[in-house]
């Protein structure tokens, strides 16, 4: 049985270690677009406001790892580009070489995961609007405010994540607004149980900008900042 997966992180990975756990016959090819697998995603606001210090630590497994311990072809920075259903082949874009090859396959395994929207806001394209996925998001956010030493931070979006990156900025002394669009963070909390997270958070001195959407960012030179977003009526200097 020839199996490929798509897809290396959390879903990937654990499907690979599982599958050569059920069959060790099994030839297991995993492909991943990025550089790296099976690493903690959950970690990397932590890791960026420095809770967690070693960057070794979000990685659960290398791809070297992985490959002398379950025996699975690990092939990082190759992209699945087609998928033949007829002829059950995949074909595969190696990025490094830049060359297109196919594989062929008895079962395949689809674990892409997903990307952060990126809203179409006036000015978003800005080079100091981050967004937090994936382990080169976390080292651009956290080499910026390393080297940036930005003062304020807004995060756009109080779901969990935006909430632990305010937690981890504010760690780190930024003055931290979050803006939502709802009337409450944490969507799948009563209302009643998010009101004691918008108090935790204003009793910290972060900012919540509540039932306001961001209608657009800019970039402003004066005095060291540069972005500035518009909620609403009100203006908020970011970075
Ligand atoms: C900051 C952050 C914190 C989180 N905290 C938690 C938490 O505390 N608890 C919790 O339960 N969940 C948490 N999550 C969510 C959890 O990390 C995700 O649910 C999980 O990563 C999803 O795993 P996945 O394998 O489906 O997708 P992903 O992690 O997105 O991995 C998919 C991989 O597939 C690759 N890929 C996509 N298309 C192709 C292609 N065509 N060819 C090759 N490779 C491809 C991508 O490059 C990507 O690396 C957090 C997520 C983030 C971003």
């Amino acid at each position: 049985m020839k199996i490929l997966i798509v897809g290396g992180v959390a879903g990937g990975a654990t499907v690979a270690a599982r599958l050569r756990r059920l069959d060790e016959q099994a030839e297991v090819i995993l492909f991943e677009r990025g550089k790296y697998v099976s690493y903690a995603n959950c970690g990397l606001p932590y890791y960026i406001g420095g809770t967690i210090a070693q960057r070794a630590k979000l990685f659960v497994q290398t791809a070297k790892g992985f490959t002398e311990r379950f025996r699975i072809d690990i092939r990082t920075e190759q992209e699945v580009v087609a998928i033949d259903r007829t002829r059950k082949q995949v074909t595969v874009h190696d990025l490094v070489s830049d060359t297109v090859y196919s594989e062929s396959y008895d079962k395949l395994v689809l674990s892409p995961g997903a990307e952060p929207l990126r809203p179409r806001i006036e000015g978003i394209e800005s080079r100091k609007i981050f967004t937090l996925r994936s382990v080169p998001d976390t080292d651009a956010i956290k080499q910026h405010v390393d080297t940036q030493h930005p003062r304020r931070a807004v995060v756009v979006g109080g779901g969990f994540i935006g909430l632990e990156m305010a937690e981890n900025l504010h760690h780190l002394g930024l003055q931290v607004d979050v803006v939502e669009m709802a009337n409450q963070v944490m969507a799948p909390l009563d209302f009643s149980m998010a009101s004691l997270v918008h108090r935790h958070l204003t009793d910290k001195g972060v900012g919540l900008y509540l039932e306001d959407g961001v209608v657009r960012f800019e970039e402003r030179s004066e005095g060291g900042f540069s972005s500035i977003c518009r909620v609403a009526d009100n203006w908020l200097r970011i970075w």
